[in-house]
């Protein structure tokens, strides 16, 4: 059910855009999902109606796409994707020192808008 919370947190950061954009109306909203989060893209796209019902978002089309994890290397500064059959570790200098910078949590990728 914590769903609904990502989807009304996502629609007001999409709102302010959209109006700091002088928008008359939204045509749709692109979204990344983190990979690392347990949000469910299907949950994001049942709620969102209700989220976007009365603003100029209504009628508009939710659009998910999966943000994958990267790592970037402690070792090295590489910024990879970490692979379990590699026990997580750089590809480059097989340092597991690495820090998450990426595929966490909801972001804004687009936002269409009619002005
Ligand atoms: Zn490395």
């Amino acid at each position: 059910m914590h769903e609904m919370s990502y989807v009304v947190r996502i629609v007001s950061l999409a709102l302010r855009k959209a109006q700091e954009n002088g928008a008359a109306e939204v045509k749709s909203l692109t979204v990344l999902v983190g990979e690392m989060t347990d949000i469910v893209p299907e949950y994001l796209h049942k709620y969102y109606p209700d989220a976007v019902k009365g603003t100029i978002m209504e009628g508009s089309v939710l659009k998910t796409e999966t943000d994958p994890v990267k790592i970037r290397c402690g070792g090295c500064g590489r910024i990879y994707h970490p692979e379990k059959a590699n026990s997580y570790a750089c590809p480059v200098c097989g340092s597991t020192e690495g820090e998450i910078c990426g595929g966490r949590g909801l972001s804004i990728r687009e936002l269409e808008i009619e002005a």
